[in-house]
């Protein structure tokens, strides 16, 4: 995979072959309990699988993120049992799910989504635009989120929906974004005209025992656990290759390992490497038996992601102006790592995830101090 991730990057194509690799590997789906097919994993499993990916291609990681993670994870624990089966089967075949929250006027206030979902009979109807879908376009499965209204528009607060792509009738990929890196994958804006689907699309019903957003957003810290791994395993990788030249470059008659200024980077890139590690860790193990612990999930995100954009960074640095070449993996890497601050959650809003944990209130900045993509 380290060899293709160039090829990748260049070629935007997503990876159909490395998908059939990780699905040799059994990386897919480890998560999905036994019973589907899967082989039910727990999240530290996953998490050490994809950082190892990540290391070599980000895109294959993210990939083995979404088919353990997020919107699989959602239906795996809030679906009917005709639900699992169907998404089960879907993600073992190699169906990467896609989860439809942001559109282009809601954000980071998720809870501002116009997207909605109209009682019409025994049918939902669904009409809106989501914005920046990682897969839309190759993945079959979505699921969508959108506010639910009663037959007398009466709001009943936000639901997930289940369509496939090519088979539910309205939905639609418009356009694809020309994105600064992870490349391979697709990041889509996707339509919804009139889409119409039956009750037993609803996987997250809007209220009652399942409610709606703030289950999606349980689930979510599993993603968010898996963004915080990519992150990891491409400052992994960077690091890596920066300390493998520090000892082949020689400037000065030395390696250039035998300045102290840079062994001091060196120094600093792992000591956050391994305080990240342990974040991630800890927050994966939070959610054996359930979904990762809210606050552990976002303190990971927010230090790895910002911790792993120092460490690609510096470790360009390294390679003085080789660094700065499309021959190397270090600039990939750079726009690669680039995103993690900000999709799934930016580094902002999480910290007031962390901040609103801690003082147990909400914050003037939220609209109801938790619901936040
Ligand atoms: C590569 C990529 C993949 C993505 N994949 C998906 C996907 O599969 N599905 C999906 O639904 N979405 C996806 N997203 C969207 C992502 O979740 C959003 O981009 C993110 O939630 C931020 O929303 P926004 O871009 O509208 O920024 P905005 O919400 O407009 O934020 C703009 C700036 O304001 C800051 N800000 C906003 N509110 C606050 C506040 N209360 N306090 C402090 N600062 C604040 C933000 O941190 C940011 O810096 C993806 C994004 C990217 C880049």
């Amino acid at each position: 995979m380290a060899k293709r991730a160039a090829e990748v990057d260049r070629t935007e194509q997503y990876p159909w072959d490395n998908v059939e690799l990780l699905k040799d590997a059994k990386l897919i789906g480890m998560t999905i309990p036994t019973q589907y097919g899967g082989q039910g994993k727990g999240w530290l499993d996953a998490v050490l699988a994809i950082e190892a990916l990540s290391a070599a291609c980000a895109v294959t990681g993210r990939i083995a993120v979404e088919t353990n993670m997020g919107a699989i994870s959602a239906v795996m624990a809030y679906g009917s049992e005709e639900q699992k089966k169907m998404c089960a089967d879907m993600v073992l075949a190699g169906d990467k799910p896609a989860i439809c929250i942001t559109e282009p006027e809601a954000g980071s206030d998720a809870n501002g989504m116009t997207t909605r979902a109209d009682k019409k009979g025994n049918r939902y109807v669904i009409n809106g635009r989501k914005h920046w879908i990682t897969g839309g376009g190759v993945s079959r499965l979505h699921l969508i989120f959108a506010k639910v209204y009663d037959e007398k528009n009466n709001y009943e607060g936000i639901g997930g929906f289940l369509a496939i792509r090519d088979e539910t009738k309205g939905l639609k990929i418009t356009k694809r974004e020309p994105t600064m890196g992870l490349r391979g994958i697709p990041e889509a804006v996707v339509d919804f005209e009139d889409m119409d689907v039956p009750p037993s699309a609803l996987v997250i019903p809007p209220r009652g025992l399942k409610k709606g957003f703030a289950d999606l957003m349980t689930a979510y810290n599993s993603q968010r656990v898996g963004a915080a791994t990519v992150a990891l395993g491409i400052a992994e990788g960077a690091y890596q290759l920066a300390l493998d030249w520090s000892e082949k470059r020689h400037q000065f008659g030395r390696p250039i390992n035998e300045f102290q200024g840079l062994q001091w980077k060196l120094a600093d890139m792992s000591i956050k490497l391994s305080a990240a590690r342990a974040l991630v860790y800890n927050a994966a193990r939070s959610g054996e038996g359930g979904f990762p612990d809210m606050l552990m999930a976002a303190q990971a995100k927010v230090f790895t992601s910002e911790s792993a954009i120092q460490i690609v960074n510096e470790a360009l640095q390294f390679f003085g102006a080789r660094g700065y070449s499309r021959e190397l993996p270090l600039e990939r890497m750079a726009r690669d790592v680039r995103m993690f601050t900000i999709g799934g959650g930016t580094a902002e809003v999480l910290r007031n995830v962390v901040a609103g944990a801690l003082l147990k209130k909400k914050l003037p900045q939220t609209r109801d101090g938790w619901g936040q993509a």
